[in-house]
């Protein structure tokens, strides 16, 4: 049965206990006037967390952190990373906290974690606090990533605060409730690394084997195996990143999880027109965290975690890196595989087709939608009806009818097939345009455009009736499109 009560619900301090150094206990700051602006009952039901308890003043404080069933041990988690390249050997938990572990109807553990608490320890120079807007687009992001089967951390509920917060001008205040199959870090590493101390690294890393890979536990070198097994989840995410065309916008290695979930939402965006250079951070100047970079990227914060982990890999250093370099050569491997698969479904290839076939006709595509600056969810989509013989959609999308004709040709007589692209190819994706829209209503206190966006990006494969405006890409006069960090 669901909890219906603080009481019912256990909250255990697994991390918070195995891991002091990296852990301060801290308690959330109290909401005096809390408002639930969006819960997510199924995953409260698969968390076994009853719905209406959630909406109760007690439900309430529990996704707020501020009351919290007696023996909780909410705790900011230290971690470092480096930030667009730069080393910050102390980040952690500056806004945020990790209120313990809940077991998911699957058996296994999820972190519930809280996102604009209040200042922490590790809070520098912030407020500690987050606003509306911001932490309604990470539920928004996070759940239509799940829905589209991309790991990824999810989003429980935001809550309004009541409370104004300055940025720019005074905006409400939320606390956004994130589950996660854990929150530790490639940054986690990092930190733990950087002590000094070998034990602490070592008891991390078995932490991560247990929780997220297990099978890891069983091979001759269960730290290298974790190793792998992190490259190998890290390239498959990114890889299907690339595929749905999703723009994280942040991979500093403190925003780089090791169970290869997707995670922190700030900056971040779906391309409209495809474009390898697209980058959408405000803070991005020099475009490190652009579209075509972040399998690179990902690379390179895999080499940090490697780092990291070298005293554990080898006794003898050298043999360490070399072990570590050969494992982290697999990631391009990874990364390729996965992409080329995806790449071939979006395309409806039937298996057993040659390389040579398909990929000048992958390659063409993606060099004719990047010169027509062709927007990337819609002609995909598009192509299924083409398969199915209704070429027109995807004519109107592409400027070099004649190129793409001769192309749809060549593609068309290798037998797609469209069913099998429909389950792949998404119709709805929290477009920039419409997440914004639907932002901007809900922290002027109308939260129905969200709703209406969430229903839409939460069945992103099934095109329903009245949802048409959702299915097409930004209007003419929207953009060039600027994110800011999460804050
Ligand atoms: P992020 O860019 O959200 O991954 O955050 C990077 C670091 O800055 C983390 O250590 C955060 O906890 C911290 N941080 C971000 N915003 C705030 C804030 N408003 N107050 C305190 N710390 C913050
Ligand atoms: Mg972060």
């Amino acid at each position: 049965m669901d909890a219906v009560s603080l009481s019912a619900i256990t909250l255990s301090g697994h991390f918070a206990r195995e891991f002091p150094e990296m852990a301060i206990a801290w308690r959330a700051v109290e909401v005096l006037e809390p408002e639930l602006l969006v819960l997510n009952e199924s995953l409260a039901a698969d968390l076994g967390l009853d719905t209406d308890f959630l909406g109760s003043s007690d439900g309430v404080g529990l996704l707020t952190g501020y009351r919290l069933p007696a023996d909780a041990t909410p705790v900011a988690q230290a971690y470092a990373g480096h930030q667009f390249g730069w080393y910050a050997p102390r980040l952690g938990d500056g806004r945020a906290l990790l209120l313990g572990e809940i077991t998911h109807t699957d058996g296994r553990l999820r972190d519930v974690h809280l996102k604009g608490s209040g200042r922490t320890p590790f809070g520098r120079g912030g407020d500690g606090l987050a606003i509306v807007g911001p932490m309604l687009r990470e539920y928004l992001v996070s759940e239509a990533m799940h829905a589209l089967g991309i790991p990824t951390t999810r989003s429980l509920a935001v809550v309004g605060t009541g409370r104004l917060v300055q940025r720019e001008t005074l905006l409400p205040g939320a606390v956004l409730t994130r589950v996660a199959v854990s929150h530790v870090r490639v940054g986690s590493f990092q930190y733990a690394a950087a002590t000094g101390d070998t034990g602490l690294v070592r008891r991390l890393a078995e932490y991560a084997i247990t929780r997220h890979y297990p099978a890891a536990a069983e091979a001759e070198n269960p730290y290298l195996a974790l190793f792998h097994a992190v490259v190998a989840a890290q390239a498959s995410l990114v890889a299907r990143w690339m595929l749905v065309g999703f723009v994280h916008g942040v991979m500093n290695t403190d925003n780089m999880t090791i169970s290869g979930e997707t995670i922190d939402y700030g900056p971040c965006a779906f391309m409209d027109a495809f474009d390898p250079a697209a980058v959408y951070s405000s803070v991005d100047e020099s475009g490190r965290y652009a579209y075509r970079n972040q399998p690179v990227v990902a690379e390179w914060n895999l080499a940090r975690l490697a780092e990291s982990l070298l005293p554990l890999l080898h006794e003898d250093q050298e043999k360490a890196v070399q072990l570590a370099v050969e494992s982290l050569d697999d990631f391009r491997r990874q990364y390729s595989a996965v992409w080329a698969a995806g790449m071939n479904a979006k395309l409806g290839f039937r298996q057993g087709l040659e390389e040579d076939v398909t990929w000048p006709l992958v390659e063409e595509l993606l060099a004719l939608l990047e010169e027509g600056r062709v927007d990337y969810t819609s002609i995909f989509r598009s192509l299924g009806k083409a398969a199915r013989g209704h070429s027109e959609p995807a004519r109107q999308l592409v400027p070099d009818v004649g190129a793409f004709d001769a192309w749809a040709e060549r593609w068309r007589a290798l037998g797609p097939d469209a069913d099998a692209m429909d389950r792949v190819n998404p119709v709805y994706i929290p477009r920039n345009h419409l997440a914004e829209e639907a932002l901007a209503a809900a922290t002027g206190g109308d939260l129905h455009p969200l709703s209406r966006l969430l229903d839409a990006v939460t069945r992103p494969f099934d095109e329903s009736p009245g949802f048409e405006r959702y299915a097409v890409g930004a209007p003419e006069d929207f953009g060039p499109y600027r994110t800011f960090c999460g804050t």
